[in-house]
């Protein structure tokens, strides 16, 4: 297969930092669209990803699926996108497209999903490389269009820490009578936060840190809950209709499993792994309530929402950085400090 040679960031191994390297990219096939990456979003996913916590990491890597870029090229097949256009590329760059979830629309759960990095590119025989790089080429049933509304790097997030929080809350009926709540204010728990209170949801964050009440509130929050005192814990037992738990590391669910309504589902999004202390099932057996996993969305879902963030004015709150402060973002991002997303400026990485 032809290809060629890009600028691109990434990790050589768990234990050292994100440095420049040259990444191959495929030429254009009949049905792929090359993009010129403009901005690019910081998810926990790159980090857990670069340092190898999930253990599947193969090295180098290069991270990155919320990206934001300009059409350069399209392939002679093409016809959802032109030269110019400003699209969007999220955490799917393939699928086997005729099983039954490719069919329903959830190319998520194919068994052949293939992830925007860290995947298997059947063209060039090498892991895919994600967005902290020049340009990416992509199939076009993978690349999304951006609402022309909507500033550029702040949709960015939308295309993972966005469809994340939808997808659930979309699957589990989010509307005007529900009560919903958020566990952490990062990048997916304050998309959450908008994203159920653009539902017409009535939204409480549990987070651990009081410093951040006032911005939840800013961001949508109607309540906001202390996570670690205990009498305020106590008074919210049995409100919650739907909960979306972001916490990317192992943490105690049981607590929040008392604060379910009755009927109501605990949607675990960011831990992924053994829970330790165990789940307790007598809340659970005497209220009927549940406890789900969710994986980002699909493709024609995450089209959905960018189209409601496009007509309800929707953006991430960011912090715009260069892709050579990419090493310290992750260090602040291990300490809950961003508000609430770092997005990289992709021009940084031509200069
Ligand atoms: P993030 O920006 O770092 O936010 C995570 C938030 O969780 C923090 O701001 C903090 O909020 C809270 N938190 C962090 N460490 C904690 C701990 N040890 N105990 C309790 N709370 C803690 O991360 P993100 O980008 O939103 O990603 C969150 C997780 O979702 C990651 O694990 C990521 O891999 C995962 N993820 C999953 C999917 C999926 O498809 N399911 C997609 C994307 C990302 P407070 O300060 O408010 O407590
Ligand atoms: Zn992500
Ligand atoms: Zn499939």
């Amino acid at each position: 297969m032809n290809h060629y040679s890009v600028k691109a960031y990434g990790a050589e191994s768990a234990e050292t930092d994100l440095l420049p390297l040259q990444i191959d990219r495929r030429t254009v096939t009949n049905t792929d669209v090359k993009i010129d990456i403009l901005y690019c979003g910081v998810c926990h996913s790159d980090l857990h990803f670069a340092k190898n916590d999930w253990g599947m990491t193969q090295y180098p890597v290069v991270p990155g699926h919320e990206i934001v870029g300009r059409v350069v090229e399209v392939g002679s097949k093409v016809s959802k996108h032109k030269v110019d256009d400003i699209v969007a590329v999220g955490c799917l760059v393939d699928s086997c497209r005729t099983c039954q979830n490719c069919k329903n629309d959830l190319e998520q759960y194919c068994p052949e999903w293939v992830g925007t990095y860290g995947g298997y590119d059947k063209h060039l025989e090498t892991n895919t490389h994600g967005g902290y790089s020049e340009t990416i080429v992509v199939d076009e049933a993978f690349v999304l269009s951006v609402p022309e509304n909507l500033d550029l790097a702040g949709i960015a997030p939308v295309l993972c820490a966005g469809i994340t929080t939808w997808s659930p809350l979309r699957h589990w009926n989010v509307g005007k009578d529900s009560k919903v709540a958020v566990v952490g204010l990062g990048g997916l728990g304050h998309m959450a936060i908008k994203l159920a209170n653009a539902l017409g949801a009535h939204v409480t964050l549990f987070s651990r840190s009081k410093g951040k009440i006032d911005d939840a509130k800013k961001l949508g929050a109607h309540d906001v809950v202390i996570s670690t005192d205990e009498a305020a814990m106590e008074q919210v037992m049995g409100k919650f209709d739907v909960i979306i738990d972001t916490v990317p590391y192992v943490h105690d669910l049981n607590p929040y499993v008392n604060t379910l309504n009755t009927n109501g589902t605990l949607v675990v999004v960011g831990y992924l792994g053994p829970l330790d202390p165990m789940l307790v099932t007598v809340p659970m057996i005497m209220g009927r309530k549940s406890v789900a996993g969710s994986l980002i969305g699909g493709i024609a879902e995450t089209q959905e929402l960018l189209d409601f963030c496009g007509e309800h004015n929707i953006t991430s709150d960011i912090e715009v950085i260069k892709i050579q402060d990419i090493n310290s973002a992750y260090e602040r991002m291990l300490k809950s400090d961003v508000k609430y997303r770092f997005v990289i400026d992709m021009s940084s990485l031509k200069s």
